[in-house]
């Protein structure tokens, strides 16, 4: 079927943040045929390319020049331990699928928002488990040349929240379809506290099913859920610091939540910084840092872009002066 192009098309409905933008051109794709149509246009009328998935790790300028191109390609196979799935196909309803099939390895990664596609983009994780660990390989289609690529899970350079996609490929490859292999027996994945505390406390059985049903409960109850308020998830990465700084901050708070890294150093927790700070709560405009959590920027319903990036820049300067540490921002800003 032929594409169909729409012009100055609202994306509030189409960003968790709920952010009042306008793509100057706007497609949605449901097959690599129509992808190259859209690259085709694009081409004709030098457009820059913005690749949209479920919205929910970025935040919109109000006006975005260029085409706007929404995944929709679906597909799904699955032959035994090998799943390759379309990057239009929501992310939660894959960790669904593959688990009534008695497939396991996503289930600490349930009711993550968003697409398959974005999942490779900043290597989704959650819960001590990370996209990477049951990446094959992801497929995609080089936006310069329309050229189809494979990239094994090695080519992928993946990092903590971090992949070539974001780096060498940034903005030059839309990611088509992901192959995963899972595994036949569940191996639990544990290390969290958050999900052994809750399936004690709720004497839930020791499987893999439980243990979704364990993430999807503590995340309903920590996270604002972004039908109801806008968000993006954590706005901040969690920070890595050296051993030397770490042990001056133990020093300044024996509290201080620290995760000892395999590379050296340490990673501390950005809601406990923005807390110990004493910024839940604070306010730009209609952005808010989140009573619920504070690693969540909030949409209280009328926030603009402005109000969003302002209320960023107070935490950062505000954790920069207080610790000496840069927070870096997670989801992406378009155009940037
Ligand atoms: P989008 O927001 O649409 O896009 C994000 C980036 O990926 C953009 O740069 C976009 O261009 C690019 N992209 C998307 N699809 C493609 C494609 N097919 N090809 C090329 N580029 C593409 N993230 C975590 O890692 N762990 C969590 O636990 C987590 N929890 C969250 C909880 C909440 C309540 C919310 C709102 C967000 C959370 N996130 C989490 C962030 C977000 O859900 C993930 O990053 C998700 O993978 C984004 O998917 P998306 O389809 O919405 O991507
Ligand atoms: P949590 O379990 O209360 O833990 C607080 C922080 O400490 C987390 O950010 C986590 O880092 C870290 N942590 C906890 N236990 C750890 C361990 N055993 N080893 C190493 N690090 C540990 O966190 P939460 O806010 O409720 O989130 C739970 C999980 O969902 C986390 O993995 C988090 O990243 C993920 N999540 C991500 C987003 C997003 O938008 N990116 C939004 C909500 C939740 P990590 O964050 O590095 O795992």
């Amino acid at each position: 079927m032929e594409i169909l192009v729409q012009q100055n098309t609202n994306l509030k409905a189409l960003n968790t943040f709920g952010l009042d933008a306008t793509a100057e051109y706007f497609v949605a794709v449901d097959s690599t045929e129509q992808l190259e149509e859209a690259f085709g246009f694009a081409k004709d009328k030098k457009l820059a390319i913005w690749v949209l998935g479920g919205g929910s790790n970025l935040v919109l300028r109000h006006s975005i020049p260029g085409l706007c191109i929404h995944m929709g390609i679906e597909s799904l196979d699955i032959d035994g331990q090998r799943v390759q799935v379309g990057a239009g196909l929501n992310w939660h309803q894959l960790v669904t699928t593959t688990l009534n099939q008695e497939l396991f390895g996503l289930e600490n990664l349930s009711l993550i928002p968003g697409q398959v596609g974005a999942a490779p983009i900043q290597n989704i994780g959650a819960y001590g488990i990370e996209f990477s660990e049951v990446a094959v390989e992801v497929n995609a289609h080089m936006i310069d040349t329309g050229e189809s690529v494979t990239l094994a899970r090695s080519d992928c350079g993946f990092g903590y929240r971090h992949s070539v996609f974001k780096a060498e490929l940034r903005d030059r490859a839309v990611i088509t379809s992901v192959v995963l292999k899972l595994e036949s027996e569940f191996q639990p994945r544990l290390e969290y506290a958050g999900i052994s505390n809750f399936m004690d406390a709720n004497k839930l059985p020791l499987s893999a099913q439980s243990v979704s049903e364990a993430v999807c409960s503590i995340r309903r109850g920590k996270l604002p859920d972004p039908k109801n308020v806008g968000n993006v998830g954590s706005f901040f990465k969690n920070p890595w610091v050296e051993e030397d700084l770490a042990a001056a901050l133990r020093l300044a708070d024996p509290q201080m939540p620290m995760h000892k890294q395999a590379a050296g150093g340490f990673k501390l927790s950005a809601a406990y910084l923005i807390e110990s700070a004493g910024l839940k709560g604070l306010r730009v405009g209609g952005a808010a840092i989140s009573d619920q959590h504070s690693l969540v920027i909030q949409n209280d319903g009328k926030a603009s872009f402005a109000d969003v990036l302002g209320l960023a820049d107070k935490v950062k300067q505000s954790i920069h002066s207080r610790f000496d540490i840069s927070l870096d921002i997670e989801p992406r800003i378009y155009p940037d």
